[in-house]
């Protein structure tokens, strides 16, 4: 395994394998503090591919002011040890000012499915990350991309983007990683102490409680939002900051569940810790094929 901190480097590596080796490339964008959720996208990528690429760049241009850029977890250290366990080829690792030089000045902007749910809590937000996301695929070319259903909105803008620059790279997304007690893993879970811990459990469970519902007949938007509300609420340490019922492709938001794939997508604070989750309402299950 090779650690790779230049573009340019990045992008002549990756040249190589596919013109003269002609094998594919797999690419893993994260932020590291690597856990089972991003493992899974490794996994995956390891799975379906020659050559596989696991970027680790805690990208600045994502973060609002007075978010956690700063404080956000960092241990390349920690992260290379992984990554060699799962056999990556290569961890690019740039700097800021590597993929950011003095002078950048162009950003990308995926319109509409970029200003909603995370996007309206977090302007500029996916701004940042349809930037460095087209960085990422322009270095490295990679045949396929590997994301996660944690970051639904993010899965989405980034298969616009995909779709309307043109890129010539297909996107893979994974299901969501929990723990046992069905807390969405996540980088910024490290940020919660034990009672936290145990609290942000209610988020899942919120989820749960509302599709259950959904299961039961409850086609009212507005009664299922009631639901993940109420949950939330009843847990001390936890404020909602939204819940939204939306298609899951377009993120209009719904008023009731129809046949369309709806997404159930929450952000509440633990403390002072923001998470989000998410779920399928409606998952369209895939015909058996007919006996022969
Ligand atoms: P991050 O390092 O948080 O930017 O995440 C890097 C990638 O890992 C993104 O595509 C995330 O959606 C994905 N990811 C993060 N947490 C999980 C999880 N619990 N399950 C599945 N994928 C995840």
């Amino acid at each position: 395994m090779e650690i790779i901190n230049r573009r340019q480097r990045m992008s002549s590596v990756a040249r190589k394998i596919r013109r003269e080796q002609d094998r594919t490339v797999g690419l893993v964008p994260t932020m590291g503090a690597l856990h089972e959720g991003h493992l899974s996208l490794v996994r995956e990528a390891r799975r379906m591919c020659d050559v596989v690429v696991v970027s680790v760049f805690v990208n600045p241009t994502q973060f609002g002011p007075g978010e956690d850029f700063e404080h956000y977890p960092r241990d390349l250290t920690k992260d290379t040890a992984l990554l060699t366990d799962y056999n990556v080829d290569y961890i690019f690792a740039p700097t800021v000012e590597e993929m950011y030089p003095k002078g950048f000045s162009t950003y990308v902007n995926v319109e509409g499915l970029s200003e909603q749910l995370e996007g309206a809590s977090r302007p500029g937000h996916f701004r940042g990350v349809a930037t460095v996301v087209t960085i990422l695929l322009n270095t490295v070319r990679p045949d396929f991309a590997f994301f996660g259903q944690k970051d639904a909105q993010q899965a989405l803008v980034i298969r616009r983007l995909v779709k309307d620059l043109a890129f010539d790279t297909e996107i893979v997304i994974l299901p969501i990683v929990r723990e046992d007690t069905g807390l969405a893993i996540s980088s910024r879970n490290l940020y919660l102490n034990a009672d936290e811990q145990a609290s942000a459990a209610v988020i899942h469970r919120a989820l749960v409680q509302a599709k259950s519902a959904y299961k039961d007949g409850e086609r009212s938007a507005s009664r299922l939002a009631d639901i993940v509300r109420s949950t939330i609420e009843s847990e001390p340490r936890a404020r909602l900051d939204y819940v939204a019922i939306a298609d899951a492709e377009t993120l209009d938001p719904l008023e009731r569940i129809d046949e369309r794939p709806t997404l159930l997508a929450v952000a509440a604070y633990i403390g002072k810790t923001r998470l989000i989750d998410n779920t399928i309402l409606n998952k369209v299950k895939k015909k058996e094929p007919a006996p022969q």
